[in-house]
């Protein structure tokens, strides 16, 4: 029998690497990045086209290369960043596997220019899918320029698992986020398919920040600094009045270098104790200066997570340091550091009487009441999903007793059983269903408006607004567009009592949603997004009406047990289960 275990051919394996490393757009914009930025660049211009698909340039005034080190810059392993492995523990550069060049190569187009300081001539190679194809000496300004262009065209099944130029471009604006925050000695250019997004000139983090963000966010920021044995933190936190329904306004940077670190996020999360509303998420750039030998950020081939020798320490440095910053700008009700924690109440109950906690029953109401309250027609718009025949009428019909726990759950009892509704994920698939239908059906009911809503949008929220704009429309949705300022002179019924503003600021900056996101279409996505900004929240407490029609219109939905998201949206306990639990 002949062997059959052989060493993979360089391109094969290269394009196996790229999947680590070359996972979308923006990552290979993060490479090119920090390769330029490795070079010691001070300006630096960015073009994307297609959210990235067909063209990611990168373009810089760095250290340049040597035709030669050109050539070698494309082979596995080659780099000119670390010669030996104590290297590694000591490095300061961004990049230093050499990989990525290699890997982003094997996989699309790349067209690279470069010279160095103080040599007049530059050179020019061109790649296809690993192989060069043409060189030739150019003479060009010093730095570098690399274009990659249709990325993952000798790899179809990678290129159709892109997502749509909204999300990818959403990526790509995060990962241009994160650079330009941690580099404001940068100069940084950013043009989308021909329109510049971002001229940022060299500046305080502070004003990068607000150069990034918009001038809204000047007044939120709150500055912490902080200098221990352990870690050096600075940078800045917002205000909790400035906190998101998602994550997208939390940057933690590791000594310059953006990472995701979930128990750095869960110490800042808990020093707003109090604080926030539910299901809001403080923001924050937080900059950690740590001794490179106490931490290893070569867990992952994209470099993001990060692991710390001593993490119970930097939990509670970080924990006391946002408290301590939040304390003197007085934002929080706790100043006393010495304090016994059990002592603290939350901010919202400081300013109100203790009340007696109660469960509101109502026991006059009657569930078969046709309804017919104006107020709360307001609330849910019940002509979307008036007619949709459902086989949980009858289970809904035979419920006697509907009331509110928690300001959280609907419960319900029938007969033979017990449902727990969980209101915010219910009221979610309400909206979608019903989103989902004006949609398609282009029967949208909407509802102008005496004052039309003005939001300044920032440049990044304006160019991801462009590519939304006919689903906004297609739901009913009527605005002008005056160069960054969104006018919108109509919502769709079921929005007019919410905050529109919000729900707009929301769905622009969200990006956790997106990462998570597998939806099929623009439509689809845009209309889960939408009904999960403004849907009823955990926390708010509903009359007996709005409850009742809550599980009525949720049995009539389509698919009533799972939430746009694929949460589980309620829970049934029958009789003999209870019965089992004593
Ligand atoms: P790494 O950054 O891990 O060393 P890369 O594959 O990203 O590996 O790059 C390989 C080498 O190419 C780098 O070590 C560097 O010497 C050179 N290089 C890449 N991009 C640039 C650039 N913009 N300017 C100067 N040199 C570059
Ligand atoms: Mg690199």
């Amino acid at each position: 029998m002949p062997d059959i275990v052989k060493i993979l051919p360089a391109d094969v394996s290269n394009k196996i690497a790229a999947g680590e490393v070359v996972q979308r757009p923006s990552s290979v914009l993060k490479e090119l990045l920090e390769n330029s930025i490795d070079a010691k660049s001070s300006k630096i211009t960015i073009i994307i086209k297609n959210a990235g698909k067909n063209l990611i340039q990168v373009i810089d005034d760095g250290q340049g290369m040597s035709k030669n080190d050109m050539h070698s810059s494309f082979i596995k392993h080659a780099t000119s960043k670390i010669n030996n492995i104590d290297d590694i523990f000591s490095i300061n550069s961004m990049g230093f596997r050499g990989e990525a060049l290699a890997a982003i190569s094997s996989v699309s187009m790349i067209e690279m220019s470069s010279s160095k300081i103080n040599e007049n001539d530059g050179y020019y190679i061109e790649i296809n899918g690993g192989d060069i194809i043409s060189e030739k000496e150019l003479n060009i300004n010093e730095g570098t320029s690399i274009k990659v262009q249709n990325l993952f065209f000798n790899v179809p099944a990678r290129r159709n698992f892109l997502k749509s130029d909204f999300v990818e471009l959403k990526h790509i604006i995060n990962v241009f986020n994160n650079i330009a925050i941690s580099h404001n000695e940068i100069e940084f250019t950013f043009i989308n398919n021909d329109e510049e997004i971002f001229y940022l000139k060299k500046e305080s983090l502070k004003k990068r920040i607000i150069s990034i963000f918009g001038e809204k966010i000047r007044e939120n920021l709150i500055p912490i600094d902080e200098d221990t044995q352990i870690a050096n933190l600075h940078g800045f936190i917002l205000k909790p009045e400035f906190a998101k329904k998602s994550r997208s306004n939390q940057y933690i940077f590791v000594n310059n270098r953006s990472v995701k670190s979930q128990f750095i996020n869960h110490s800042i999360f808990s020093s707003f104790d109090g604080l926030l509303r539910d299901g809001y998420y403080p923001g924050y750039f937080l900059f950690i200066n740590i001794d490179p030998s106490k931490i290893d950020v070569n867990v992952h081939p994209n470099k993001t997570e990060i692991k710390f020798d001593d993490d119970q320490n930097l939990y509670s440095i970080i924990n006391s340091a946002v408290k301590h910053c939040l304390g003197i700008y007085q934002v929080s009700p706790v100043l006393d550091f010495e304090k016994d924690p059990s002592m603290d109440i939350s901010y919202s109950q400081v300013k109100s009487d203790p009340k007696i906690p109660s469960v509101e029953i109502d026991s006059d109401f009657n569930p078969f009441q046709i309804f017919n309250d104006e107020k709360l027609g307001d609330l849910f718009s019940e002509k979307s999903t008036e007619n949709i025949e459902s086989d949980f009428e009858n289970t809904v019909k035979e419920f006697t007793k509907i009331f509110q726990i928690f300001n959280k759950f609907i419960v319900s009892a029938s007969t033979s059983s017990l449902i727990i509704i969980n209101q915010n994920l219910a009221h979610q698939r309400i909206l979608y269903e019903g989103f989902l239908k004006s949609m398609f059906e282009s029967s949208t009911d909407s509802q102008k408006l005496v004052f039309p809503i003005q939001i300044n949008l920032s440049k990044q929220q304006l160019s991801m607004f462009n590519k939304i704009d006919s689903e906004f429309k297609s739901l009913g949705f009527q605005f002008e567009l005056e160069e960054n300022l969104l006018k919108i002179t109509s919502v769709p019924n079921q929005l007019k009592n919410n905050s529109v503003e919000e729900i707009i600021d929301d769905i622009l900056d969200n990006d956790n949603d997106f990462n998570e996101s597998n939806s099929l279409s623009h439509s689809d996505f845009f209309a889960k997004a939408l009904s999960k900004s403004s849907s009823i929240k955990s926390g708010e407490k509903l009359n007996p009406n709005e409850q009742e029609f809550l599980v009525n219109q949720l049995f009539s939905c389509k698919e009533p047990n799972l939430s746009p998201y694929n949460k589980q949206i309620f829970i049934t306990l029958s009789k003999s289960d209870i019965e089992n639990i004593f």
